[in-house]
């Protein structure tokens, strides 16, 4: 049996290959999603000698399926500030791929979510949770609502709002959201409550909760403990450490604190952070207290790193520009996708950076991912190294399946051996295709190969 896929009277008389049939299909059917175009790209482009080596992925019309998320869910969210004032924002869910576990992804919530952003987020989703070797599917959601600057008080209203709608589409074995930027634990802790209260069932219907309602130990810390464990990882394939490496970071967030956090125990020095406001440079190298610092700033009082640096000896804050600027042997992007470009790797390169842990989801522009990779350098992308959050959301979905809950030890420890699982995987990957040391390559094709051969087997569905 063969796929028929649809042709277009004007395509190309040159012959192209499967894989860029179905990325042209996909510029011409979403040409208002750039990000989304963006992720395919860097994915499809990847795939040639495993596409080419096993027919059977186009005989089934895996890369058409695949590209097309199963749902999409869009929905009004009302609600009123402190005022009384009624606002309305959009409410998405991008359940992409199910074929080897339930929809799993993050929420997030920022003024930039739209449809583009939440389709890219979702398609890495899917190849990033097969590679964590657990069995979840791909997913994401979010809102166009922004957190920052809101009430505890407002924040609540719109969370329960939004899961008024979305409680209907998800559930503990047919999706299982978690946070993403601007989502932390208080956005949980309202979702969960509200979610609870409609369906009257005390379930695992999220990750990332409170400790005291089923929340893991080390899930905070996970997706930026994992992006530091998947550096060392690379480094020791070249015999090397983490020890005494300069380290850059952006973002100031969840992923950025607990990136900084790991490196100072493995002996590196961090020493940028970023937020909206800026970026700050800590010439000697943060400290723990430091760190804890920028957390309470971030967690509690909800500031800006502009306001934080001013008077902070040591602390160089600096309006413009981007971290990149800084030569470092360790550059960890973890604030936000296209934070890094074309001049911004060059720059990395010239200085001698010698590892790229993305942190972030797609933080490089194809460009940059480009030079990274024809410099050999070692590049890790998000979908790889990032991939400890979703891994410790999976393993809280595991403990709350079985009512118990593990220690902080156990956790990390398990968190460790998937971060060397999913290096390990990809690095043989992309051996066995002929693009020793390509991580990208490695990844999307060890991702790949697990949910197209579940999609073989399940029909065409
Ligand atoms: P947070 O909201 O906790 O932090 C995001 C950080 O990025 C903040 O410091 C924010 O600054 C900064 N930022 C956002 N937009 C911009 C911008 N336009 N210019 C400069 N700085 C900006 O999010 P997370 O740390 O959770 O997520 C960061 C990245 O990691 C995202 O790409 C996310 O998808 C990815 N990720 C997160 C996971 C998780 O477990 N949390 C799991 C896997 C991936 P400000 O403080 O001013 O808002």
């Amino acid at each position: 049996m063969r796929f028929r896929r649809s042709r277009k009277p004007n395509q190309r008389s040159h012959p192209m290959t499967y894989a860029q049939k179905v990325l042209a299909d996909v510029k011409a059917k979403n040409p208002n999603e750039p990000e989304f175009i963006q992720a395919v790209t860097e994915v499809l482009g990847t795939l040639e000698p495993v596409l080419k080596a096993r027919k059977k992925y186009e005989d089934a019309g895996v890369l058409e399926r695949l590209v097309e998320p199963e749902r999409v869910i869009m929905f009004r969210v009302p609600w009123t500030d402190d005022a009384g004032k009624l606002h309305v924002n959009r409410g998405y869910r991008v359940q992409y791929n199910s074929a080897i576990g339930p929809y799993k992804g993050g929420l997030r919530f920022d003024s930039t979510v739209n449809l583009s952003v939440l389709k890219f987020l979702g398609f890495e989703q899917v190849f990033k949770n097969s590679l964590t070797t657990l069995p979840m599917g791909g997913g994401k959601g979010g809102s166009d609502f922004n957190p920052k600057g809101r009430s505890d008080a407002e924040v609540m209203r719109f969370c329960q709002s939004f899961m008024t709608e979305l409680y209907r589409h998800i559930g503990p074995d047919t999706d299982v959201p978690a946070g993403d930027m601007n989502v932390g634990g208080r956005e949980i802790g309202y979702l969960f409550g509200q979610y609870k209260r409609i369906v009257n069932e005390f379930t695992g219907v999220l990750t990332g909760k409170g400790l005291s309602f089923g929340g893991s130990l080390i899930r905070p810390e996970a997706t930026g403990y994992g992006d530091v464990y998947f550096a060392a990882n690379m480094l020791a394939t070249k015999g090397d450490t983490l020890e005494g490496k300069v380290c850059s970071i952006s973002g100031s967030g969840n992923v950025a604190q607990y990136a900084a956090q790991k490196l100072v125990q493995l002996g590196a020095k961090p020493v940028t952070f970023s937020d909206r406001s800026g970026w700050i440079f800590v010439k000697d190298g943060m400290s723990q207290d430091f760190i804890d610092e920028v957390k309470e700033l971030k967690q509690v009082k909800r500031g800006e790193l502009s306001e934080f640096a001013k008077g902070k000896k040591g602390v160089e804050f600096h309006k413009d520009g981007r971290p990149w600027a800084v030569p470092v042997d360790c550059a960890f992007p973890c604030a936000r996708q296209n934070e890094l470009d074309g001049k911004d790797a060059d720059t990395l390169l010239k200085n001698g950076v010698k590892v790229v842990g993305e942190g972030a989801n797609m933080p490089s522009t194809l460009e940059a991912v480009d030079k990274f990779v024809k410099a050999k350098i070692l590049y890790s992308p998000g979908k790889a190294s990032n991939a400890g959050g979703v891994a410790t959301s999976g393993l809280e979905m595991s403990q709350n399946s079985e009512r118990l809950s593990w220690s902080a030890a156990e956790v990390d420890e398990k968190l460790k051996g998937i971060m060397k699982a999913i290096h390990d995987n990809a690095y043989e990957a992309a051996k066995a295709f002929g693009k020793k040391g390509n991580y990208v390559a490695g990844a999307n094709i060890a991702g790949f190969v697990k949910v197209a051969d579940a999609m073989v087997a399940q029909g065409y569905v």
